[in-house]
Order: structure tokens, then sequence, then C-alpha cells
């Protein structure tokens, strides 16, 4: 049966435009400050679950809020359950968007809102996938659940609350990286290093040294406050180190206290490449200048061993493997004050080959003699499914049919909810031609990638369920 997909979602366009202008209006960044027992990671994200979910009740789909972290939208019965895994919340706006970012426009064919690429937009365009076999009354012998997630970006709880109380789906995908497929993803570890706060013993007298949103962000932006005698010349200097390097900055000097600000590019944590990181930037710059204790220490290491190096070959960690890549780090949040010392946000993507054990050694034997201590958070082991696994080939058919191009397996580094199963892969929404901007300054969506994708989800998913 050829069924015109391209018809069907050109159809209903400006329906799926208009309820993903809904989804992006809501402001559904994680706030712990505001997080109650009835909104576990703070009321946006929770506020763009249940919109979500109330549009599927609206097009006559059964729902199910799970905990008010997760929930899902099914269709479709049968033995075997495809999962597609989409999230609601997003990552913290930053710096220097040219307009409101919870007010989304459309410029040039691109939408521009936070969220518009990761997630709701690529969400919004599995979900009128689904809801065009339905509306066809399509046979199908499978059972499908769109299961959103409010806390993909920080600390999944969603998805380790959905799945302690609910099915696991057989197979399934996300919307939430690229096209043609991302069939592997590498581990994922942050470590965080503890310095003590002394900051006594040098010329400068280290108050506080900010940077970083998110350990899965490059800082855009990084704030250092000190003591200095020689502020005047510090000044001078740092408006020249300005200068010479891909970043910006302002300095502010107050008698003898001095605030350096820097400004970089924000980017995706797992290519650090793609942004500048400020922070580093800032440390090698004071880094020049005495300071003393552990303060000294904090910038020396920020500035020696993880400046400029997202390869990890400063702490003896750079690897490549020849399926899944290479291992990366990105230094992403700072904080020093001397009353509760400081710490410094690894985040690593590593792929097969290296272990959690391996970089906390190689961490230990280097960091311990400056008094630095280490601790572990979120750790995620690689995950590759093979590419030729029916999962996998039918979907690089379908990409191939409705593109031309040839379907190719791919790795990232990770992070994705395709990895919450065994036989789960990312699939699209980007294509091979378009602008990453996710997680950046003035994210924004091609009105034609979205129409695209939603063709492309409306045929994968009928092709895995019928
Ligand atoms: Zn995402
Ligand atoms: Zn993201």
């Amino acid at each position: 049966m050829g069924i015109d997909w391209k018809k069907e979602v050109e159809a209903r366009k400006d329906d799926m435009f208009a309820d993903l202008f809904t989804l992006l209006r809501i402001d559904s960044v994680r706030d712990d400050s505001k997080a109650t027992e009835d909104a576990p990671v703070g009321p946006g994200p929770k506020e763009a679950l249940l919109k979500f979910l109330e549009i599927g009740d609206r097009d006559g789909f059964v729902t199910k809020n799970v905990g008010n972290l997760a929930g899902h939208i099914e269709y479709g019965a049968g033995d075997e359950t495809l999962g597609v895994f989409a999230h609601v919340d997003v990552v913290p706006v930053g710096t220097g968007w040219s307009h409101d970012p919870f007010d989304p426009i459309v410029k040039d064919g691109r939408i521009y809102a936070r969220g518009s690429s990761d997630d709701k937009g690529p969400g919004m365009a599995g979900y009128y996938g689904l809801k065009i076999i339905k509306e066809l009354g399509l046979p199908v012998s499978k059972r499908v659940r769109f299961i959103i997630g409010t806390d993909e970006e920080s600390g999944w709880k969603c998805m380790d609350h959905y799945l302690a109380v609910e099915e696991k789906p057989d197979f399934g995908f996300s919307p939430d990286a690229e096209f043609p497929i991302i069939n592997g993803e590498k581990g994922i570890l942050s470590v965080y290093l503890n310095f003590g706060g002394n900051n006594q013993g040098g010329a400068n007298e280290l108050v506080s040294f900010n940077a970083g949103l998110r350990e899965n962000m490059v800082p855009q932006d990084a704030q250092a406050v000190f003591i200095s005698d020689e502020a005047d010349k510090i000044k001078a200097d740092f408006f020249e180190f300005i200068e010479k390097n891909p970043v910006s900055g302002t300095c502010t000097v107050d008698g003898n206290k001095v605030t350096l600000d820097v400004v970089g590019k924000g980017a995706h944590g797992m290519e650090p490449r793609g942004g500048i990181n400020a922070a580093t930037f800032l440390a090698t710059f004071l880094n020049s200048y005495s300071f003393g204790g552990d303060a000294k220490n904090y910038l020396a290491i920020t500035a020696n061993s993880l400046h400029d190096d997202s390869r990890g070959n400063l702490l003896g960690l750079n690897y490549v493997d020849e399926v899944m890549g290479d291992l990366t780090v990105n230094p992403g949040v700072f904080t020093f004050t001397p009353e509760e010392g400081g710490t410094i946000t690894l985040n690593f993507r590593f792929p097969q080959g290296v272990t959690v054990e391996k970089i906390e050694t190689a961490l230990t034997s280097k960091f311990s003699e400056f008094g630095v201590t280490l601790t572990r958070g979120k750790a995620q082991l690689p995950h590759y499914v093979p590419a030729d696994d029916p999962l996998v080939k039918t979907l690089l058919d379908v990409y191939e049919k409705h593109t031309g191009e040839k379907g190719k397996e791919q790795t990232i580094g990770g992070g994705t909810y395709g990895r919450l199963l065994e036989r789960g892969v990312a699939y699209g929404a980007m294509f091979p031609h378009s602008i990453d901007t996710m997680h950046q300054t003035d994210e924004f969506m091609a009105v034609d990638d979205l129409v695209n994708a939603a063709i492309i989800y409306a045929d994968a998913i009928y092709e895995l369920i019928k």
C-alpha cells in the first residue's frame, strides 16, 4: 500500500507548528529551587509534560502521567512494544539571545526558541508521525508508546522512575540527535574535582570563581573576583589577553577589588570543540599571577590540565576507538569561594576500551598531590546496537527512501534516551546539512527539517509496527 507520507504531513503542518509553539512557550528548565513532591524537577517541566499529554488526549490517544516526571501516549496492540522517547525539559537559556527564547518566532525559514531543536521540535515531529498512523486507521500488529521525559538534560530522574513502574519497551528510538541514525553512544561520566578554600599566601586573593550552567554544556560565561594591589596592571594585561584570544570580556576595578568577566561560546558538552570555554580561558589568564593555597592549585590545574584539550591529552586519557571515536572531556561547571572551597565538574564521553576506573585512576594520580579529592557523579557505560539489527536496518531504509542519501551507522558523545533499551537508538531530527544549535544561544530548528523529519517518523513508526 503506497501511503503519501509527505502529503499527510503537509496537510497537518499548521497544526503541528501550533502544537509545537504551545510547548515552546513553556519555560521548562529544571528548577530544583521550586521542586515539590508534586513537581519533582520543578513546575516548568511538569507543565510541558501535562501539555503534551493533553494534546494526546485531544487526539483520542490513551495517555498516562507517570508521577509528573514522565508519561506516555499509546497506540495499537500486540505482544511487542515500540518506544519512541522524547523530552520536554530544556537546558538553561544562557546569555546573548536576540529575542525571548520562550516566545518562538519564525525567521528565514527557521523556528527560533529554546527547545526548538532539543527536543520539543523533534518530539512533536515524532508525535505527528504517530498521529498520522492513527488517523489513517492503518493496521498495526504491535503497540507504540510515545514516551515523554522531563529530566533528560540533568539527572534522568524521569526515566529512572518511568522504567521502575512501567513496562520497558522491547525496542525503540529517540528523536533527539541526528539522521541517518545514532546506534552507538559513548559512555558518560561526570567527576567532581574538590578543592579546599584556602586563598592565602599569594600576592592576590581569589574571592570567587564561577562559570558554567550544566555539566553537559561548554561554559559560555565565567567570572572571577579577587583582591589585588596591581589592579591597574592586571586590567591592562586583561584587555591585551582578550585581544589575542577568541573571547570577549570586561574588567571592573573597585579599589583593590577586581572583577573579570569572560564570554566564550556555549555548546553541547559532548563535543567541546563546538564551543569556547570561558572558564579555562579566564583561569589561563589568572594563572600568570601570584595566588596562594588552594586558589593557586585551582587556577593552575584549570590552566595547565584542562584548557583547550577536549581529548584529554593533558590528563593522559586520550583514546580513540575505531567504531566509537574519541574520548572527550568538558570542564562544565566551576565554583570557588573560600567558605565553600572549589569544585570543577568534568564531563567525560568515552568509547568502548575506556573504563570509569581508568579515568578516575588517572585523575587521582595527577591531582591528589594538590589535595584534590574526587567525587563520582553520573556514570553510564558505552552503548552500541549492531548495524545488522533489524531496527537499525529498517530506520536506515526509511531514511534512504525519503532523502535519497545513503544511510550509515554513527556514534556520538552520547546521552540520548536511545541507550535506555538494549535495542535502542537515536534517529533524527537533524539532517547532515542541518546547523547544530542545540544548547546554544539563538537555538533554532529549520521548518523544512521538521516537516521532513515528521515524514520519516511517520513512515518509520509504521514500518516498525505494521
Ligand atoms: Zn535532547
Ligand atoms: Zn540536550
